[in-house]
C-alpha cells in the first residue's frame, strides 16, 4: 500500500493545532471575524478538509488597520533598532525550534515535500529575518552639500532620514506561505513599519502558527495583524485601504494588475513579484549531469508551482536529443506521493481547480502539435497528483511555450549555430522576465548570454540562486520592484530632507 497522509504520523502539536477553527490575529489577540464565514482548509494530498479558518470581512481588515495604526503611532516607534534587531531574532529562533510542527502545517497544507518544506524554513524563512535583523541597526540617511537660496558654503546643512512608511499591507500566495510570509515580514519590521498580512485563504496555517510566535518573541501588540480572508475581500481591502501606506504583494500577474487599480485611491507604494516563463538556455559545451538535474528543479519544484520556474528550455541542437533523453529519464522516476512520505520528490498540485488548469494546458500542447515526451496524465488516486511532463516543439508559437502554467510542465526547444543575440531573442520572447539560466562552460559566454537575458534574475550553471542578499523581482510583466537585499528594504522607507540655514540668504 503506498503511503497516504492519514497513514503518516503527526506531532501532537500539529494535530491540536488543526482541530481548531482558526481566527484572526489582531492587536496581539485571536478575534472572531465580523463576517461570521468559514473555510475548510484542504489538504491537497488526500483531498481531506484538516482544519477551519474564519474569513476576514472588509470590516476586520480596518479592525487591523486600526491596531496597525496605533502601534505604529505608539509603542512600535519607540522600540530602537538595536531592541528590534532582538525581537527579530527571537522570532527566527523560535521559528527554528518549531520546525517541526511548521513543516507538518506546510507539507499538510500547501502539498510540498517535507524535506522542501524544512528547507523553506529553516533555510529560507528563518534565516531571511535574521538578515533582516541585521539591517534594523544599519538604516541611515546622509548628509548632503547645498548651498539653498545662494547662501555661502558651508552656511547650512541638509541631512536625510529613512522612515519607515507606516502600516504595510502584505498580500500572499499559497505556492510557499512560509517563506512568502517571512519575505514580507522581514523587511517590514526591519524598517519599523506595521503590517497586515492576508495570506492565501487556502494556505494559512503556517501564517496563523507564526502569529503565536510573534506574540511569544515579545513583538508589540498591533505590530503584526494577520488577517486570512479571500482576495476579492480581504486582499481588495487591503489593497485599496487609505491607511495602508504600501502593498507588497506576491501572486499571479492578473491580481497583480488588480491591485494597482485599487491602489491609486491613496497613490500607495506597490511592489509586486508575479508570474515567470523563466528560460534555461544551454550551450554545448554544458555538463549535461548538472544540466539535467538543474533542468528538472528549475521546472518540478513545488511542482512546478514556482514563479522562478525554468519552463522553457533551449538546448543546442547537438546535444538537445541526449538533453531531453536524460530529462525525461529522471521525471519518469520521480517519486509522486504525499509530502510526508519522506520518498516523496513530488507532491500533489494545490487544488482540484489548480489540476484542471495545467491539464487544459497539457490538452492544448498536444492539440497544437508538440510532442508529448513524458507525464501527461493526473494520477488514479485521491489527491490532486500529476506527472511530471514534458513536451518538445520547434517553435514558441504554442500556448504552453507563451503562458504562465504553474504547473510541472516544462517545453523544451533546439536552436542551432546562431550569434548570442539570436538565441537571446528567443530567449526573451516572453510577456515575462522574473529569472533565467544558462549552462555553459565557457565564462564569456555564459556572462554575455546572462547580460541578454530580459530578467530580474539570472544564473549561470544553475537556476534562480536564492539568497536574502541577492536583489529578486521581476522585469516586464513579472513586476515592480526588487524584494531581497539591502534594495529590498527600499520600498518600506520614505526619505525627509531637512534644511537648516547658519546665515540669511542673500536674497
Ligand atoms: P490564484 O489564487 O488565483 O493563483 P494569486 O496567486 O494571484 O491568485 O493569489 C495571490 C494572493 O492574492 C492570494 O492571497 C489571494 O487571495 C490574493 N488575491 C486574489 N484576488 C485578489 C484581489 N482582487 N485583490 C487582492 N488580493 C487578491
Amino acid at each position: 500500500m503506498s503511503a497516504t497522509a492519514e497513514t503518516l504520523a503527526i506531532s501532537t502539536e500539529t494535530r491540536e493545532f488543526l482541530s481548531r477553527t482558526h481566527k484572526l490575529f489582531i492587536n496581539g489577540q485571536w478575534v472572531d471575524a465580523t463576517s461570521g464565514e468559514t473555510l475548510g482548509i484542504i489538504d491537497p494530498a488526500t483531498e481531506a478538509q484538516i482544519s477551519e479558518i474564519q474569513l476576514a470581512s472588509t470590516d476586520d481588515v480596518d479592525k487591523a488597520v486600526i491596531a496597525a495604526q496605533a502601534a505604529f503611532k505608539g509603542e512600535w516607534s519607540k522600540i530602537n533598532s538595536h531592541q528590534r534587531t532582538k525581537l527579530m531574532l527571537k522570532l527566527a529562533d523560535l521559528i527554528d525550534e518549531n520546525i517541526q510542527t511548521l513543516a507538518e502545517l506546510e507539507v499538510l497544507d500547501n502539498g510540498l515535500p517535507m524535506m522542501l518544506a524544512e528547507y523553506t524554513i529553516s533555510g529560507y524563512a528563518s534565516d531571511f529575518i535574521r538578515y533582516y535583523a541585521g539591517w534594523c541597526t544599519k538604516i541611515h540617511g546622509d548628509t548632503i552639500p547645498v548651498s539653498p537660496a545662494g547662501v555661502a558654503n558651508g552656511e547650512s546643512l541638509t541631512y536625510t532620514r529613512r522612515e519607515p512608511v507606516g502600516v504595510v499591507g502584505a498580500i500572499i500566495p499559497w505556492n510557499a506561505p512560509i517563506a512568502m510570509l517571512a519575505l514580507k515580514l522581514a523587511p517590514a519590521l526591519a524598517t519599523g513599519c506595521t503590517m497586515v498580512i492576508k495570506p492565501a485563504e487556502i494556505t494559512p496555517l503556517t501564517a496563523l502558527k507564526v502569529m503565536e510566535l510573534v506574540k511569544e518573541a515579545g513583538i508589540p501588540d498591533g505590530v503584526v495583524n494577520l488577517v486570512p480572508g479571500y482576495g476579492e475581500v480581504a486582499g481588495a481591502a487591503i489593497s485599496s485601504h487609505p491607511d495602508i501606506k504600501k502593498v507588497s504583494f506576491t501572486g499571479s500577474t492578473a491580481v497583480g494588475q488588480k491591485i494597482v487599480e485599487a491602489a491609486l485611491g491613496n497613490l500607495k507604494k506597490v511592489s509586486l513579484e508575479l508570474g515567470g516563463k523563466s528560460p534555461v538556455v544551454v550551450f554545448p559545451d554544458a555538463d549535461i549531469e548538472a544540466v539535467t538535474m538543474g533542468a528538472i528543479r528549475a521546472a518540478f519544484f513545488l511542482q512546478g508551482q514556482n514563479c522562478m520556474a525554468g519552463t522553457r528550455l533551449f538546448v543546442h541542437q547537438d546535444i538537445f536529443d541526449q538533453v531531453i533523453q536524460n530529462v525525461a529519464g529522471v521525471a519518469s522516476q520521480m517519486k509522486i506521493g504525499p509530502g510526508l512520505d519522506p520518498s516523496s520528490q513530488l507532491g500533489p498540485l494545490i487544488s482540484a481547480d489548480q489540476r484542471s488548469r495545467v491539464m487544459s494546458y497539457v490538452q492544448a500542447g498536444k492539440d497544437e502539435g508538440a510532442e508529448l515526451i513524458c507525464g501527461g496524465n493526473q494520477l488514479d488516486r485521491k489527491g490532486f497528483f500529476m506527472e511530471p511532463t514534458l513536451f518538445t516543439h520547434a517553435h514558441q508559437d504554442v500556448k504552453i511555450a507563451r503562458e504562465e502554467i504553474f504547473g510541472p510542465v516544462l517545453f523544451a526547444q533546439p536552436f542551432g549555430d546562431s550569434d548570442l543575440e539570436t538565441i537571446a531573442a528567443e530567449a526573451n520572447k516572453s510577456i515575462y522576465g522574473l529569472s533565467g539560466s544558462v549552462w555553459t562552460k565557457d565564462i564569456a559566454v555564459g556572462l554575455k548570454m546572462a547580460s541578454l537575458i530580459d530578467s530580474g534574475q539570472v544564473s549561470v550553471n544553475c537556476h534562480a540562486a536564492v539568497d536574502p542578499a541577492i536583489p529578486f523581482g521581476g522585469n516586464k510583466m513579472s513586476g515592480w520592484g526588487r524584494e531581497f537585499g539591502q534594495e529590498g528594504l527600499e520600498p518600506y522607507l520614505k526619505t525627509k530632507a531637512t534644511t537648516v540655514l547658519f546665515s540669511q540668504p542673500p536674497f
